[in-house]
């Protein structure tokens, strides 16, 4: 029988501690944009941070497959699911929040505090958010426990992989891709419930009664799922995310990553049973903290781009300090100053706050306030107002002047409205709304309906050739007001 991991006595870094056959990239050959990859088979990581990851990935795929089921009570006629991006009405709800077409600022308001947000995380403790939270980490995460259930733990995918194929072989290989594409799809499914009401479009979809484009989206999502975390894997953070390029500005020598502490480290290598730890380093190059990286890089080469700072080498090797009786945390959330003070003899200690992370925190409680302004005084009636140019205005037979306005009235309240116009600012108007004879303008609830309005003037000794004019919506039972201002024109 061929043994391809050789895990006896000669290969062990220290008693009881196998060296992994992990290869180290970084430290022998650099990465090259060109090179052809190398397969990356993680080992399991046992401890603190993979229970942290294990949690992350129950709660945040939680969410993601159960949000669009959450109900949420709006009133009659409105649609009751919490989270619900309605392409059809242009709507987008998120629970008691309910954003219209004209109110897409508050998008790029969360957009800009979700990037302010993860400036402020990084510059504090590094790649959290990658390590944790990404959507690509988390699939990738749940595809490699897939792939680690039917096909075991590293040295046993190794070996696998380097078999001739077999009935067992099939049967492991044809099991993970099934269960890859089932989660997959499972994935692309949920993406189109979020733009539907999800009840519907869920039996919609399996009695071939959805939109083409929900069929079309949820193949997209299922094949990209497929293919970027079963298959490109770390090369997605790698070479297609812009994340890791724009974290170098954001992080200093003050930033606590997952850093190798050299200073107690080095030098490293094997250590015999017995032997003393004077004179050298706590790193017994087992190589285990390789054998664990998801991205296969040797963290002690320093902090590199293609790290996510996931953590799973500071479990690996901390398993490590525990057997060989030495001191946790020789791999550890530390900054590179701290590293460098105890070189010199000096007292390590963390400044998460410093000039670039106030700004940070200062710039996104600003515009938090500003969005939480904004939302909490939103008013649920808008008017906007269009005069007519074609033509400018009428003389009328009487010598007075006639203006014609389209205006647009924005119902956002639950129920329907009767609503009371006027106008402001010319001497003595008279007010025409098209097709009625009042000027109460009805609008149902959580509807835009235009109305065209006619003001004549005879008055026109004080206006000149054109005059300020205010449009005023009142609702009756609230007494919630829209004003909009624009021109009365008398010549040209
Ligand atoms: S840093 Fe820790 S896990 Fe990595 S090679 Fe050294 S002792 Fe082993
Ligand atoms: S070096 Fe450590 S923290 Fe970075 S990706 Fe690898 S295992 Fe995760």
């Amino acid at each position: 029988m061929t043994i391809l991991i050789d895990n006896t006595k000669r290969r062990e870094a220290a008693p009881g501690v196998p060296r992994s056959q992990a290869p180290n990239p970084t430290s022998s050959t650099p990465a090259s944009l060109y090179k052809s990859r190398e397969q990356i088979y993680p080992k399991l990581a046992h401890g603190v941070f993979r229970n942290l990851k294990w949690l992350a990935m129950v709660v945040l795929l939680g969410i993601y497959y159960a949000l669009p089921w959450v109900r949420w009570d709006r009133g009659p006629g409105q649609p009751d699911q919490a989270v619900l991006v309605d392409f059809e009405n242009a709507r987008f709800y998120f629970f008691f929040i309910e954003i219209w077409p004209q109110e897409v600022y508050y998008i790029t308001g969360l957009l800009i505090l979700a990037a302010l947000g993860l400036f402020l995380i990084t510059a504090m403790f590094g790649r959290v958010w990658c390590g944790y939270a990404c959507p690509q980490t988390i699939w990738t995460d749940l595809f490699i426990y897939v792939e680690r259930f039917f096909e075991g733990d590293r040295n046993a995918r190794i070996k696998l992989d380097k078999a001739k194929w077999s009935v067992s072989k099939i049967y492991k290989k044809t099991a993970k891709h099934i269960v890859w594409l089932l989660i997959a799809a499972l994935t692309g499914g949920v993406w189109i419930l979020y733009f539907h009401d999800a009840p519907s479009i869920a039996r919609d979809f399996f009695t071939g009664h959805a939109p083409m484009t929900s069929y079309i989206f949820a193949a997209i999502l299922t094949f990209t799922t497929y293919s970027l975390a079963g298959f490109m894997r770390e090369q997605v953070c790698t070479y297609m995310c812009p994340w890791p390029r724009i974290q170098a500005a954001l992080i200093d020598e003050d930033a606590l990553n997952v850093t190798y502490r050299y200073d107690r480290g080095e030098p490293r290598g094997a250590h015999k049973k017995g032997a003393t730890w004077e004179g050298r380093g706590d790193c017994i190059d087992c190589r285990q903290c390789v054998a664990v990286c998801p991205v296969g890089i040797d963290i002690r080469d320093g902090l590199q781009l293609e790290c996510i700072g996931c953590a799973l080498c500071i479990d690996a090797c901390d398993e490590i300090m525990v057997k060989i009786d030495r001191p946790k945390g020789l791999i550890a959330y530390d900054t590179e100053a701290n590293v460098v003070a105890r070189i010199a003899g000096e007292k390590p200690r963390f400044r998460l706050i410093r000039a670039r992370t106030m700004i940070y925190a200062v710039v996104f409680a600003a515009v938090g306030g500003i969005m939480l302004y904004a939302l909490l005084g939103r008013s649920t009636l808008d008017l906007n107002v269009v005069r007519d140019r074609q033509p400018n205005f009428v003389r009328l037979s009487d010598g007075s002047i006639q203006n014609g306005y389209t205006i647009k009235v924005l119902n956002k309240a639950t129920e329907t409205r009767t609503l009371t116009l006027s106008v402001d600012g010319l001497p003595s108007p008279t007010l025409k709304v098209a097709g009625q004879t009042g000027l109460n303008l009805i609008v149902p609830a959580d509807d835009i309906i235009d109305f065209r309005v006619l003001i004549v003037e005879d008055d026109l000794i004080d206006i000149g050739v054109r005059g300020d004019v205010t449009f005023k919506l009142v609702d009756p039972v609230t007494s919630v007001t829209a004003i909009q201002s624009t021109v009365f024109v008398t010549g040209s």
